[in-house]
């Protein structure tokens, strides 16, 4: 029911439940460590992850997008710091997510090549810079949000995936070393429904990863304490 109702947020189509052969297997195996079952199913929490993305009643929707940005971006540097030592100019000379090399796009739109760890440096700048701007994110009570702030907040948001998308492309071996994947794939999926929850990404962004994200819903430990009460046999 969890992945129905999760799969319906994604926008996923309707899946057979029979295994699919994949010739590319071993090659994924290879590539993608972080699709290992010992790895995937590895989480911090066994807690409904869709009610903790969604908006609390009273609550006004950007006020929950931008605390949400600000909480997200903390654990992404964490995450980040504890992997930095591994992420240098020679071992990621280029900013590889998934299986996408990205380049930075400077605030006059110009596109310039660039190291990861340079990437994440222009990324922790630009977003620090975007969440601390009172015209952007008002903190006074009943100062209303400019329309620039949506884009704004989706570029944080993009920013934040694509980070995420280095550490698991290129450091999961590390992490694994520092037991921190059950962290990284709980940061993962929460950040993942957020943005499917509040249209935080576009449907090309959300496709480059959408295998580990299926792997990880598959693999979700059912909710002990959802909120709803079981029903009677
Ligand atoms: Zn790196």
């Amino acid at each position: 029911m969890v992945f129905q109702a999760v799969g319906k947020l994604l926008g996923y189509k309707k899946h057979s439940g029979k295994p699919v052969k994949d010739k590319r297997k071993l090659a994924t195996e290879v590539d993608k460590p972080y699709l290992d079952p010992r790895y995937v199913s590895a989480r911090i929490v066994d807690t409904d992850i869709l009610m903790l993305v969604a908006l609390p009643k009273g609550v006004n929707v950007d006020e929950w997008l931008a605390s949400n940005a600000s909480a997200f971006y903390n654990h992404v540097s964490l995450l980040y710091g504890a992997i930095s030592e591994y992420c240098t100019m020679p071992n990621c000379p280029t900013m590889t997510a998934w299986n996408t090399q990205f380049q930075w796009t400077d605030e006059k739109g110009r596109k310039r090549k660039c190291s990861a760890p340079q990437y994440a440096d222009y990324a922790a700048t630009i977003v620090q810079k975007l969440l601390t701007d009172e015209a952007l994110v008002p903190t006074k009570h009943c100062q209303e949000f400019p329309k620039t702030f949506r884009p704004a907040i989706q570029k944080v948001f993009r920013l934040l995936f694509h980070l995420l998308g280095h550490i698991y492309a290129s450091h999961f071996k590390a992490v694994v070393k520092l037991e921190l994947h059950p962290h990284l794939n709980t940061l993962y999926l929460h950040l993942l429904l957020f943005c499917a929850e509040f249209h935080m990404l576009d449907s090309k962004e959300m496709a480059l990863s959408e295998e580990l994200t299926t792997a990880l819903i598959r693999s979700s430990p059912q909710p002990r304490n959802s909120g709803v009460l079981p029903r009677k046999a």
